[in-house]
């Protein structure tokens, strides 16, 4: 009896030691592996295969995707693993051409986040229905990136709330639909275009039963935070030494809650409090906005995230690190941010 109480005791002692008891997947996103396409959505062949070799060298385990989150929910993912998901979004044609014969030659799975509409368009630019369904068969997950890669978070104004999230949802099912109908029933997994939501939209999607996917960078919580986090791969973040550190990254211990990433009219420094992701002091939390660091703050027992210059309309995000007791391994989570122009406009696309 005391031998079992001991082992119990120590079992304990163990799982509070542990800096992290949750799990440790990191999900990439890439869109083109090329030379020839816009530099901050394309990942060199290259770089691309200088990245595989990297996980392969290291010991990572490329895991599919929804076998691995299935796992996870069941409570059955391995502690701080070495596990990395390879997703690519939009359906472009390299994918074929340049990823899909590393990735078969090393036996890896992947997902693809297809925009259905954009299959099998003229042009050779995009995939067609053939290309998917021959990576499909060799271990290629499709999944569902809308049909036609709305900006679904740019609700009209002449819409109401409940009538433009139906017309999304409704989009979500008849893009899951078209990929069913051409390859056969796949997983529920919705890749949010140009990563953008506001939270209701996320939770409409999720009561659908799906499990929905953004692009601002971190390691994946559990349990699954609402917006699932993907290490965007183009252009400046492609770099072989950012990647080394990125796979290795680990989920602050906490659940990230679902912000409204939408900044109106003169909101221009959004405050986000991260106490959400488990911290208890400041000590060791390294934050910075597009205009460098960001001084993380203790207020009222909280912890208090703000850029201290304005953030320009577009996309942004404020990265939050701290070194976890692993050499080498950083907890990692970031905010994401759609500015608007000061008289609630519409950025427009770079
Ligand atoms: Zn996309």
């Amino acid at each position: 009896m005391i031998t079992t109480y001991r082992v119990m005791l120590i079992s304990a002692l163990l799982f509070c030691l542990m800096p992290n008891s949750g799990h440790a997947l990191v999900i990439l996103q890439y869109h083109h592996i090329a030379t020839d396409t816009p530099f901050s959505t394309s990942t060199k062949p290259e770089i691309f295969a200088a990245h595989l070799e990297h996980l392969a060298q290291s010991g990572f385990k490329v895991v599919a995707l929804s076998e691995h989150l299935a796992q996870s929910k069941a409570g059955d993912a391995e502690a701080n693993a070495l596990e990395v998901a390879i997703t690519f979004d939009d359906a472009y044609r390299s994918i074929f051409t340049e990823a899909f014969p590393l990735l078969r030659a090393r036996g890896w799975p992947f997902t693809i986040f297809v925009a259905t509409d954009l299959v099998g368009r003229p042009g050779g630019r995009y995939l067609a229905w053939d290309e998917l369904k021959a990576m499909k068969a060799e271990g290629a997950e499709i999944a569902n990136h809308s049909t036609g890669h709305q900006h679904w978070a740019r609700k009209p104004s002449n819409t109401t709330n409940d009538a433009w999230s139906d017309e999304f949802v409704q989009d979500a099912l008849r893009a899951q639909e078209t990929l069913d109908a051409h390859l056969g029933v796949g997983p529920k997994h919705y890749a949010l275009p140009y990563g953008e939501y506001y939270p209701a939209l996320v939770t409409q999607l999720q009561a659908e039963g799906f499990l929905v996917f953004g692009q601002h960078s971190g390691a994946v919580s559990m349990p699954l935070p609402p917006v699932i986090p993907r290490y965007p791969m183009g252009g400046p973040y492609a770099g072989l030494d950012s990647f080394k550190t990125k796979v290795l990254t680990l989920a602050f211990p906490g659940a990230p809650s679902l912000h409204n990433p939408i900044l109106t009219g003169l909101e221009t420094k959004p405050m986000i409090n991260a106490t959400a992701l488990g911290l208890t002091r400041v000590t060791g939390l390294n934050c910075f906005g597009p205009d460098g660091a960001i001084e993380p703050k203790a207020e009222n027992r909280a912890i208090v995230i703000q850029a201290t210059a304005p953030l320009k309309p577009g996309r942004a995000r404020y990265n939050c690190t701290r070194l976890s007791n692993e050499p080498g391994r950083f907890y990692w989570h970031s905010y994401f941010w759609m500015k608007q122009h000061s008289d609630n406009t519409w950025y427009e696309e770079p």
